[in-house]
């Protein structure tokens, strides 16, 4: 039986599982890919740091590109920029076969790394890099290869879930939940690439680029996070029927591709209503399949280095059996549409004042702007300490389909009107 050198890069939470299920399963391994895949040795900074799985302590060295020389596939799981990007480099001039989960190097110079794989004739692969555990990229590139992807909606950031699924069920304000997800080890010390949505960014970008077979980067993604939504808006989504969830959105239309993150209000019945706490999920519509849905841990040692593990296995395969090491393919040159080509509807809440002719008044800037009401729901609130002062009415709208244009120059026209107090949240609204 053949042999395949592999070498691991980090030993933290996701390589030290990784090394687990080579040392522990390397007779089912062998069997499933027809090689035995040795363990030739984990880099790391420090040798003598304790780890969470005991593999034999010659394995452990700082020489990472050493290791990288003389291996036929590199798992990278270092994390960070450099020095990861220069040993992919390193492993893909080598010619060796690379299994990566680190999102943020492909977000910064994923097209790079792609284009050297390509001309080297080497795979490079990266199913952990999007929603952990759960297979999605192998099931875009292979399964549905013979479909039409039209679009793919992803919860793929299980902080940013967990403190949505938080203030949704607790009522809490964002930051009271991001305390909660803190003290849980859900959100890093900095959180600021989660709740920014650059995560679910650089992760929409790689989900754009499969399905829709060109290279999207991370600059192509209109990003909006969650620091902005308030109890007020989740409770205002419960009351009408919607949850509130950061949504990584890839969507064909005519002329291009919009790929964006950002707050979204869907339907609770949705299947991605359902999705709560730090799991993730990715919807996907395709023209002959109709709608699928991914579930499943998007982060966690042990959960991610399965994802990492179904790379190196078919990396393995492929090793054994020879063939071309690319899956996914990038034949079109679809281009970026603006957000101003997408057109969504809308949900707009405003403070306004109780009084007559309220509510018409802001109808018509609506029909001014040619934005079609669907629904407006009016909730009236009386200051009590002021023993019936002025009342003020909580006025919830949500739109048919209106561009993003359409609907600036209409909150903007409300703005300006005398009765209203303030325009308190403008979010899309999706999957109706
Ligand atoms: P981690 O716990 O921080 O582990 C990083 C490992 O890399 C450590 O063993 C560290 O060595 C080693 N390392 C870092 N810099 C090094 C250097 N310059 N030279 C040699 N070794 C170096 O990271 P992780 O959570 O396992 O994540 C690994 C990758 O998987 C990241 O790209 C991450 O984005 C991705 N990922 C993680 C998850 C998750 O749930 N954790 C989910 C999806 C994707 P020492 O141990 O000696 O410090």
């Amino acid at each position: 039986m053949k042999t395949l050198k592999v070498a691991l890069l980090g030993a933290g939470n996701v390589g030290s599982q990784v090394a687990r299920i080579l040392l522990e399963d390397a007779d089912a391994l062998a069997a499933r890919t027809g090689a035995r895949l040795e363990l030739v040795g984990i880099a790391v900074r420090n040798v003598d740091a304790p780890r969470d799985v005991q593999a034999p302590r010659e394995l452990y060295t700082t020489d990472a590109s050493a290791l990288v020389r003389g291996a036929d596939i590199v798992i990278e799981l270092m994390g960070g920029i450099e020095p990861a990007r220069t040993l992919i480099l390193e492993a893909i001039e080598h010619g060796a076969t690379v299994v990566t989960g680190n999102k943020a190097l492909l977000a910064v110079d994923g097209p790079t790394l792609y284009e050297k794989a390509d001309a080297a004739g080497v795979q490079l692969s990266y199913e952990a890099a999007v929603a952990g555990a759960i297979p999605i990229l192998r099931p875009i590139t292979d399964s549905l290869a013979g479909d039409k992807i039209t679009r793919v909606m992803g919860i793929v950031n299980g902080t940013t879930n967990f403190i949505l699924d938080a203030m949704d069920s607790t009522g809490a304000e964002f930051s009271d939940a991001l305390a909660e997800a803190t003290r849980l080890g859900y959100a890093e010390a900095d959180p600021t690439a989660d709740v920014e949505g650059h995560d679910a960014a650089a992760k929409g970008a790689i989900l754009a680029s499969l399905a829709f077979h060109t290279r999207f980067a991370l600059e192509d993604v209109n990003c909006q996070g969650i620091t902005a939504v308030t109890a007020g808006d989740i409770s205002s989504a419960k009351d009408a029927g919607y949850v509130i969830k950061l949504l990584a959105i890839a969507e064909k239309l005519d002329g291009g591709v919009s790929v964006r993150v950002h707050p979204t209000l869907i339907p609770r019945e949705h299947p991605l209503g359902a999705v709560r706490g730090a799991f993730n999920a990715v919807f996907v519509e395709a023209e002959s399949a109709g709608e699928l849905m991914f579930y499943g841990r998007g982060a966690g040692g042990s959960p991610t280095a399965s994802a990492v593990m179904g790379d190196v296995v078919s990396a393995a395969r492929r090793l054994v059996l020879g063939g071309p090491g690319r899956t996914d393919s990038t034949i079109e040159v679809l281009p970026v549409l603006p957000i101003d080509a997408v057109t969504t509807r809308y949900y707009i809440g405003m403070d306004a004042a109780d009084q007559p002719g309220v509510l018409s008044k802001i109808a018509a800037l609506f029909a001014d702007n040619g934005v079609s009401i669907e629904t407006m729901r009016q909730t009236v609130h009386r200051d009590e300490n002021e023993n019936g002062g002025p009342a003020t009415a909580e006025l919830r709208i949500v739109t048919h389909r209106a561009s993003e244009a359409a609907l600036a120059a209409t909150v903007e026209a409300i703005k300006g009107l005398d009765i209203i107090n303030s325009v308190t949240s403008v979010l899309r609204v999706e999957g109706v």
